[in-house]
């Protein structure tokens, strides 16, 4: 892609309401505008590091066997009753009637609507288990939406849900889920705590919380630190394994504002260990048995010829969310670096370019061709600009890999930097591995 083609709205003008610098960052690099209060479109460059997001999610997720669907973000609310949600669920659903004058909703999440496909498909335990995902729109009418794309009303989120015979099984499926998740953020460049949680409006009991640090998220979380020290390389995908990996994790203290307790704290975390700090919520994960097989009679028959309602779990995680909690997680001295697994592009060309000297250009499009072929994803960055216009802009897209041509760089070796380091003369050939290590 050519920077002079590319969709790209930069901009320094920023509204009051940005606060924080995922928010600053992400309109002023053009990555998303918003359309209306919590809900934003989000334009090329923003949705191309979404889109690496959640394929990485999705690629995680069908690891451990669970299958991709896709369930609409307009629902009926026939399912919602029978559940006992409509009502509860309060303001922040979005309710809607058809010309009907039928009751509809936009989907906040999809318990229901799940429960609702497999009763009518899967009737017998030996179909199970079974684990089901999609990654959509979702929305919740937040009373106060902020922080851009991490508290929104409208957000994409990869939701999935567990089906087992018993609760022993479903923890099996939980402690999959749990891995899969510690692996997805890994490959992000996150390191995310998992935390043990509340269970809240979704119910059950088993709930972990991940987290990953910073300074701005909106959750208060008090940890031991020993909890870092955790490395989920140690574990295998074997069921001892894993369970031995979930107990590990929460041995450690480790919760958040709502399961905090003074005395319990002091008298667990030695004083030295003790970190009490803010980071921002990227997953969930429920284990809630027959909170929702129940009411909505979603049963199976058991090896022993009994109906039991199928014992299920949720799992969420907050894909657009993420790309605000990475900016916040990596963005600093007004550098952004982008993790290689999820940068726009995986380098950029950029040239000296003056009225006089197009040769540096002529270079740069032998080098863009070359990388091309290559299959690399390249931008070059062809605007006619002096170079520190142009390292501005680079700080604020965030490519992790620099080719500099100018006077420096020769026919047969060229400058190039990964950010925050110091630059070096390669061969052509040799950017390809370069880009990979
Ligand atoms: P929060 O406590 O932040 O409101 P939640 O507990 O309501 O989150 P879940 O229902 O577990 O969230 O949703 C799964 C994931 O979706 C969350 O971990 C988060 O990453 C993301 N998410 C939830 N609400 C929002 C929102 N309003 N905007 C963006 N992402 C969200
Ligand atoms: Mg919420």
């Amino acid at each position: 892609m050519y920077l002079s083609k590319l969709f790209l709205p930069i901009t320094k003008n920023l509204p009051a309401d940005a606060k924080i610098k995922s928010h600053q960052l992400m309109l002023r690099a053009g990555m998303i505008k918003q359309a209306s209060a919590g809900i934003y479109s989000w334009l090329p460059l923003g949705l191309k590091v979404m889109k690496k997001i959640e394929q990485i999610v999705r690629e995680e997720q069908n690891k451990i066997g669970a299958q991709e669907l896709l369930m609409p973000t307009i629902q009926s609310s026939e399912i919602w009753k029978e559940s006992g949600r409509y009502n509860d669920y309060g303001e922040e659903m979005l309710r809607i009637k058809d010309r009907q004058g039928r009751e509809m909703l936009y989907g906040p999440t999809n318990e229901e609507l799940i429960t609702d496909i497999f009763r009518s498909s899967i009737k017998s335990y030996k179909s199970l288990p079974q684990m089901l995902y999609h990654i959509q729109w979702k929305f919740r009418d937040e009373i106060r939406p902020r922080f851009g794309v991490m508290r929104c009303r409208e957000f994409f989120m990869k939701d999935a849900y567990s089906f087992d015979l018993d609760d022993t099984n479903a923890k099996i499926s939980y402690n999959k889920m749990f891995f899969s998740y510690l692996k997805t953020f890994k490959r992000l460049g996150l390191q995310a705590i998992p935390m043990a949680a509340e269970t809240g409006p979704i119910g059950g009991d088993l709930s972990h919380e991940f987290i990953i640090l910073a300074e701005t998220g909106e959750s208060k979380i008090y940890t031991d630190k020993k909890i870092f020290d955790i490395k989920i390389e140690k574990y295998n995908f074997e069921n001892t394994s894993l369970e031995k990996m979930v107990k590990d994790f929460s041995s450690v203290y480790a919760v958040t504002d709502d399961k905090f307790n003074k005395l319990e704290f002091d008298k667990k975390v030695s004083k030295e260990n003790q970190v009490i700090t803010k980071g921002i919520e990227v997953g969930h994960i429920f284990y809630f048995g027959d909170k929702y097989s129940k009411p909505l009679n979603c049963f199976i028959d058991s090896q022993e010829g009994k109906k039991n309602s199928v014992k299920m779990g949720s799992y969420g995680i907050g894909v657009s969310r993420l790309v605000g909690a990475i900016i916040e997680a990596k963005y600093e001295k007004e550098i952004m670096k982008w993790p290689k697994s999820i940068s726009p592009y995986d380098v950029v060309i950029i040239p000296s370019i003056s009225k006089n000297n197009k040769e540096n250009l002529s270079k740069s499009l032998n080098i863009y061709n070359e990388l091309k072929k290559q299959n690399i994803d390249v931008l070059l960055d062809d605007v006619d600009e002096n170079m520190s216009q142009k390292f501005k802009k680079h700080d604020l897209i965030g490519i992790p890999y620099q080719i500099i041509v100018g006077s420096k760089s020769s026919e047969s070796k060229i400058e190039f930097k990964e950010v925050n380091f110091e630059s070096s003369f390669v061969d052509l050939k040799d950017v390809k591995s370069k880009l990979k290590n």
